[in-house]
């Protein structure tokens, strides 16, 4: 298999951690673990002949080599390659599972995402609002926050990076939060549980600010608002889904098919030796969309 791209995901930088994980921690001198799509250039499978456009666990590399265990057909005709990373890949079905399931969400609810100019937020979004939401947008920087509401059509954007979200988010939630999708963890984690309603669910996608953090950090201060208004946080993993991710992209195509979703990518383009510099564009959030390392240079 010839990769042409490569997935760039924040987890990356928690898997390079020698710590218990959901995943064993990638060892040094060991193949990057990284999603990617590409190109079968040799097989002896009858289920992926020479030619078939493929997703799978095929790590930082210009070519892989599998038995097929884990491997997905894409249709390239459904949507261009770097899509099936994003909207159509493990960041569209984090956020599909994350809101359908973990989330509970209902039309009507009061949906907050942060991360949300990224690829699962992004995508968490538009979902929230073709299931009748209001959807709250938390990004860094103007742009970003104008993608939300102008290309998005999300009903408000929070920049966190200006002024206090504590005060922006009683105007953009009048009512009170439902639904918390959180990507980024601390600070505005903490802001967003001051103002959850009874019965409201914190889904923990991710924690993007603390994953260079040398030291534990603090948990939220606000944590007894989940006690006050009776409302649950849990944790989700989107490996727990694999039986049902025909049934998330299924949904995610449908929509994309009619229009009804946005998928962005950025693509760096360059080599596997681009890689690190690559991974640190998601730390500066210099990425709007799903992040996609497009190789170039793949001889
Ligand atoms: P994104 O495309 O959202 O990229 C990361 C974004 O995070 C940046 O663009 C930046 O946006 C923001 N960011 C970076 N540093 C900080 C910070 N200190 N504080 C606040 N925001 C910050 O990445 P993904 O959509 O791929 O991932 C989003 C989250 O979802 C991550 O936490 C990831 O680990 C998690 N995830 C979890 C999965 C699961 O199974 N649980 C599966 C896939 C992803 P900005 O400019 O707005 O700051």
């Amino acid at each position: 298999m010839r990769t042409s791209h490569i997935s760039i995901d924040p987890a990356m930088r928690r898997w390079l951690n020698d710590v218990r994980s959901y995943v064993p921690p990638v060892g040094i001198g060991e193949v990057m673990r990284a999603h990617a799509v590409g190109e079968v250039t040799a097989s002896r499978h009858p289920d992926f002949p020479v030619g078939t456009h493929v997703f799978g666990d095929f790590g930082v590399a210009e070519y892989a080599e599998s038995d097929g265990e884990g491997v997905t057909v894409i249709d390239p005709a459904l949507a261009p390659a770097p899509v099936w990373l994003g909207a159509l890949g493990l960041p569209g079905m984090t956020a599909y599972f994350g809101l359908t399931d973990v989330g509970g969400l209902r039309p009507g609810d009061t949906l907050v995402i942060s991360g949300a100019a990224g690829a699962v937020g992004s995508i968490a979004g538009q979902i929230g609002k073709l299931m009748g939401c209001r959807v709250i947008g938390i990004a860094g920087g103007p742009d970003k926050c104008a993608w939300l509401t102008d290309e998005l059509g999300f009903d408000a954007a929070i920049d966190y990076k200006r002024g206090s979200i504590d005060a922006a988010l009683r105007t953009a939630a009048p009512d009170g939060v439902d639904v918390y999708f959180d990507n980024v963890g601390g600070d505005i984690l903490d802001s967003v549980l001051g103002q959850i309603n009874v019965f409201a669910r914190v889904v923990l996608c991710g924690a993007i600010s603390q994953y260079n953090a040398e030291s534990p950090s603090p948990g939220p201060s606000r944590y007894l608002s989940l006690l006050v208004r009776r409302a649950k946080m849990q944790g989700l993993i989107i490996f727990d889904y694999t039986d049902r991710y025909p049934e998330a992209v299924a949904a995610l195509s449908n929509w994309l098919r009619r229009g009804g979703l946005i998928a962005r990518t950025h693509l760096a383009d360059g080599g596997i030796e681009d890689f690190g510099d690559t991974l640190n564009l998601l730390f500066d959030g210099a990425n709007t969309g799903k992040l996609v390392l497009q190789l170039t240079h793949n001889p």
